[in-house]
C-alpha cells in the first residue's frame, strides 16, 4: 500500500507542518490584511472553498496571467478540461486504488430513477478531479505523436478539489478547492535534463519578481521497497536531476532526500523563505514512468519503431495559487507592489466641483478602460485600477484611509490642479509628492507594470 503523502500526492501543496503555531498566526495575519482589504471570504455552506471578493480576484487573475505569459515562453500550450470524470479513469490512473479517501465522489441525481437498477454502478458515478495530471495523459493520447513534436507541454489552471478533513481546514493554505500553475510535459529522456533546467530558471525567476530570493531545492530519490521500474531507469534519472542541479543551482546547494521519491519517480521539491523566515513548499517537479504506462502513451521515434514510451514531469511553480496568495499577503504584509496591487491609485477631489475632472484624468490613467466612450474595451493594453473617492469626507480623512486601503498612489485635485493641468501625486512608499501631467502618470504606471514594480 502506497502512503498517502507519498504516492499519489504529486504535484502537491501539502504544507510542511500545520500544527505549528507559525502557521496559525500566519492565518490570522491574512485574514487581518484580507478584512481590512476586502481580498476574499469563506462560508460554511462551502467549508475549505474560497470566495474571492473583486479585489482578491484581481491579484489572482494578475499571477494566472503573469504565468500564462511565461509559459508561453517555455512552449507550453494552455488546455481546458473537465472537472468530472468516470469512476472508471480514476481507476485506470490509479488514483481510485490509492487516492480515493481525498477524493469528492459526484452521481447524477437520476442514480435512484429505476431505471438504473441493476446497471453497473460505476457507470453512473463520478470523481471531482484532484489532479490535472490525467487530463493531459488523455489528451496526449487521443493523437498519433512523433519524435519530432516531443516535448509536448500542456499546462491548465482548472480548479482542483481535494476533501480535507474538515478540522484541518484553515484560511487560504489549507483547503478543499484550489488552483494550480499546473503543467505536464511529454519527452523523451535525452530531453528531461533540458525540461528541469527550464523549469528551475522559470522557478528563480518567477520568485525573483517577487522579492524572494531564498530557495531551497530537494531532490527525492527512489523509495527502499515501493517503486516501479527497474533501478537503472530510476539511476539514470537520479543521475540527470543532480547534474541539473549541480548547473542550475550550483553544487552544495541542494539537499538530497534519500528514498524519499514518489514510488512512481524521483522529484524536486522547491521550499522558499519568506520575508519572516518562513519555508513554505511551493514548486515542485516529479518526473512519472508510471503515468504513461497506464495511459499507453506512445511516440513514433527516427527509426520508425511505435512503441517508445514518453516520460511525464509533473511541474508547479507557484503550486496553489492560494497558497501563494497567503504567502505573497505575509510577505508584503498588504503592500502590494503597484504591478500586482488590487488598488493601484485613488483620486480625491478636493470638493464636489472637481468631480467631473477627477472621472477625465480616471479615464486616461487607467487606460481608458473605465467610463471609456468606446462602445468596445479594447482585448489587450496597460490598464490599471484607478478609482475616485466622491465621498464628502475632508481630504485629510480620505488619504488617510486610502493608505489604509493599501493604494499605491493617492492623486489629489484641486482647482490649481486643473488650471496647471499637472496633479500631485503622492506614493504610498516614501510619501514625496510630484506634480505630473496625466500622461505623464499613465506612462509611469506603464513603466511600473512592465519592470514589475
Ligand atoms: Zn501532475
Amino acid at each position: 500500500m502506497i502512503l498517502r503523502n507519498t504516492g499519489l500526492r504529486r504535484c502537491t501543496y501539502r504544507l510542511l507542518s500545520t500544527k505549528n503555531k507559525e502557521l496559525e498566526s500566519s492565518t490570522n495575519t491574512n485574514h487581518a490584511i484580507s478584512t481590512k482589504q476586502l481580498l476574499y471570504t469563506t462560508d460554511p455552506s462551502s467549508p475549505g472553498s474560497i470566495f474571492f471578493l473583486p479585489h482578491g480576484t484581481r491579484v489572482l487573475n494578475k499571477l494566472i496571467q503573469f504565468m500564462k505569459n511565461q509559459q508561453i515562453k517555455y512552449g507550453f500550450q494552455e488546455v481546458v478540461t473537465p472537472l468530472i470524470f468516470k469512476t472508471k479513469l480514476w481507476q485506470k490512473s490509479g488514483h481510485w486504488e490509492n487516492y480515493k479517501d481525498d477524493m469528492f465522489k459526484v452521481v447524477g441525481n437520476d442514480l435512484s430513477k429505476e431505471e438504473h437498477h441493476g446497471e453497473n454502478i460505476e457507470e453512473h458515478e463520478y470523481g471531482l478531479k484532484p489532479m490535472n495530471c490525467p487530463s493531459h495523459c488523455m489528451i496526449y493520447a487521443k493523437f498519433d505523436r512523433s519524435y519530432n513534436e516531443l516535448p509536448v507541454r500542456y499546462s491548465d489552471f482548472s480548479s482542483l478539489h481535494r476533501n480535507e478533513a474538515s478540522g484541518a481546514l484553515s484560511g487560504l493554505t489549507r483547503v478543499r478547492r484550489f488552483h494550480q500553475d499546473d503543467g505536464h510535459i511529454f519527452c523523451n529522456m535525452e530531453q528531461v535534463d533540458q525540461e528541469i533546467k527550464n523549469t528551475i530558471n522559470l522557478i528563480k525567476d518567477t520568485y525573483d519578481v517577487f522579492g524572494i530570493n531564498k530557495i531551497e531545492y530537494y531532490l527525492s530519490t527512489r523509495p527502499e521497497e515501493k517503486f516501479i521500474g527497474d533501478v537503472e531507469t530510476w539511476d539514470n534519472a537520479e543521475n540527470k536531476l543532480k547534474k541539473v542541479l549541480n548547473e542550475a543551482t550550483g553544487e552544495g546547494n541542494w539537499t538530497i532526500r534519500e528514498g524519499d521519491g514518489a514510488f512512481y519517480g524521483p522529484k524536486i521539491d522547491v521550499l522558499l523563505t519568506d520575508a519572516f523566515q518562513k519555508k513554505h513548499q511551493v514548486g515542485t517537479i516529479q518526473l512519472d514512468f508510471q503515468l504513461p504506462k497506464r495511459f499507453d502513451l506512445k511516440y513514433v521515434a527516427e527509426d520508425g519503431t511505435r512503441d517508445n514510451q514518453p516520460i511525464l514531469i509533473h511541474r508547479a511553480v507557484f503550486g496553489s495559487l492560494e497558497r501563494f496568495f497567503a504567502i505573497l499577503l505575509d510577505h508584503y504584509q498588504g503592500k502590494w507592489p503597484f504591478w500586482i496591487n488590487p488598488r493601484q491609485a485613488v483620486i480625491i477631489p478636493v470638493n464636489e466641483s472637481h468631480i467631473t475632472h477627477a472621472i477625465d484624468l480616471q479615464k486616461v490613467i487607467s487606460g481608458d478602460i473605465v467610463n471609456t466612450e468606446k462602445s468596445i474595451s479594447p482585448l489587450t493594453g496597460f490598464n490599471f485600477h484607478v478609482d475616485v473617492d466622491k465621498r464628502p469626507e475632508t481630504v485629510g480623512y480620505r488619504t488617510k484611509d486610502a493608505i489604509q486601503r493599501g493604494y499605491s498612489y493617492i492623486i489629489i485635485i484641486g482647482d490649481k490642479d486643473i488650471a496647471n493641468g499637472t496633479f500631485a501625486i503622492r506614493s504610498r512608499d516614501d510619501r514625496k509628492v510630484f506634480n505630473k501631467t496625466s500622461n505623464e502618470i499613465y506612462e509611469q504606471f506603464v513603466e511600473l507594470e512592465k519592470s514589475y514594480k
